[in-house]
């Protein structure tokens, strides 16, 4: 589906910042960072687990959807993501680790198919994303790093942007709601990540 909006500049032409969204950026005097750019109501559960995984340890930004519907229509697709304030935020870190949330419908390979539980795993870093994978699988997480349509291979996703480049994970919105609803497995997920980071 192509976004509503081309571009910040656009969005913020037609959206209220604190009424139609909202931005979280700091630092934390990491080289480490995670980012949701889809965040809050665009991508549900993109900015908890954002939040749970840099704890007081990595950077973190966030743009978060709070309008009383229509979120999706402050969706821009990561390669074109240029908000100022995440600009500034991105030159201070060198590994970046970005989380989405993708539907259960997915095309793998050419087929399309319903997949509730998988978590895409893409971006330049490929190290990074081995140990994504590994740290996830080791905590019963499926997970998929090639065929799907996610993989985030352009340097100017939002995941790339750093010196060493990143790595993005996708998550179903079936696992994003057992996720929320399951303090465990939350716990689990985020655990595997933030032990991915540190040893990126
Ligand atoms: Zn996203």
């Amino acid at each position: 589906m192509a976004d509503k909006y081309e571009d910040f500049k656009e969005l913020d032409a037609e959206n209220t910042d604190g009424k139609d969204y909202r931005i979280i950026s700091n630092n934390r005097d990491s080289t480490k960072c995670v980012i949701a750019p889809h965040g809050g109501k665009i991508e549900k559960a993109t900015s908890e687990i954002a939040k749970l995984v840099a704890g007081d340890a990595f950077g973190l930004y966030l743009f978060e959807g709070i309008k009383t519907k229509a979120n999706i229509d402050l969706h821009i697709t990561s390669t074109n993501f240029d908000e100022p304030k995440f600009d500034r935020f991105i030159k201070k870190h060198t590994v970046a680790l970005g989380i989405h949330g993708r539907k259960d419908k997915a095309e793998v390979k050419g087929n399309c198919i319903e997949d509730k539980e998988t978590i895409y795993l893409g971006g330049l870093n490929k190290n990074f994303v081995e140990l994504i994978q590994k740290n996830l699988n080791e905590r019963n997480f499926n997970t998929l790093s090639e065929g799907h349509l996610f993989l985030a291979r352009r340097g100017e996703n939002v995941c790339n942007r750093t010196d060493k480049q990143g790595a993005q994970i996708e998550i179903p919105l079936t696992l994003r709601e057992n996720l929320l609803a399951d303090e465990r497995l939350m716990s689990d997920l985020c655990e595997a990540l933030r032990m991915s980071l540190t040893e990126a």
